[in-house]
């Protein structure tokens, strides 16, 4: 079992820097985080054996109890929603919070991370589809609220992150990645400065995210196998 994982981890590892290199890039231009919501820590524990640090969770409340269960070097990344109330305890928990969606939220999250003296690094979750039933920052909105973003003193942004339209085929993702992309241009072109960032990426599109500029893709499924199968 544990072997099993440490082999789909290689071989996305691998499949990571072919795509950054075919792209043009170069081999660790793209961080892989490993998505491990749902999976117990024994699981995860065969992975940070393979010498990997970086873990996605969609959840506060999972995080909460399977974090403290693993060593204390990892790299634990926020992936779902962060409802308000959930920022006190998400902090301390979590260094980097990929779905920060509007100025409210990300205000809030500045003024607690000062109050308990952190600076998460975050992504702004951009709608590109306005799909109604899905969180996500509107792109009009990121740009009016820009400079009052980017002025927040305990929140570092690192760039955008999206959660394309669920796809048939992989390249029906690259139009989103490349939309993606591009706002982000835009934005570091009105703000004067670099949003490096490009959270975009999982299990069933991630070479196509990395040849359009992702710079941290969230899998796994294909590291861990099918969530619906340990249930
Ligand atoms: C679950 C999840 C992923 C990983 O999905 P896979 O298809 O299993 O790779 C990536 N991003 C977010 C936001 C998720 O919730």
């Amino acid at each position: 079992m544990s072997s099993d994982i440490a082999d789909n981890l290689a071989r996305v590892k691998a499949r990571v820097a072919d795509a950054a290199m075919r792209s043009g890039r170069s081999a660790d231009a793209a961080q892989l985080l490993v998505v491990s919501k749902t999976w117990p820590a024994e699981r995860l524990a065969d992975v940070v054996a393979a010498g990997h640090l970086a873990f996605g969770e969609n959840r506060v409340q999972e995080g909460e109890e399977k974090i403290p269960q693993l060593p204390g070097h990892l790299q634990w990344h926020l992936i779902g929603h962060l409802q308000r109330n959930k920022t006190r305890k998400a902090l301390p928990l979590f260094q980097t919070i990929h779905s920060i969606d509007s100025l409210k939220l990300a205000r809030y999250t500045s003024n607690v991370a000062g109050e308990l003296g952190l600076i998460p690094q975050i992504y702004l979750q951009v709608d590109l589809a306005a799909e109604e039933s899905k969180n996500g920052y509107d792109p009009d909105q990121i740009r009016s609220d820009l400079d009052d973003l980017l002025a927040l003193e305990n929140v570092s942004i690192l760039g955008l992150m999206c959660i394309p339209p669920m796809a048939a085929s992989p390249e029906d993702a690259r139009p989103w990645f490349v939309k993606l992309r591009e706002l982000r241009d835009e934005l570091e072109h009105r703000a004067g400065q670099l949003l490096p960032g490009l959270s975009m990426g999982m299990s069933g599109d991630f070479e196509v995210a990395i040849e359009e500029g992702s710079t941290i893709v969230r899998v796994g499924s294909a590291i861990f196998g099918s969530r619906s199968s340990h249930f």
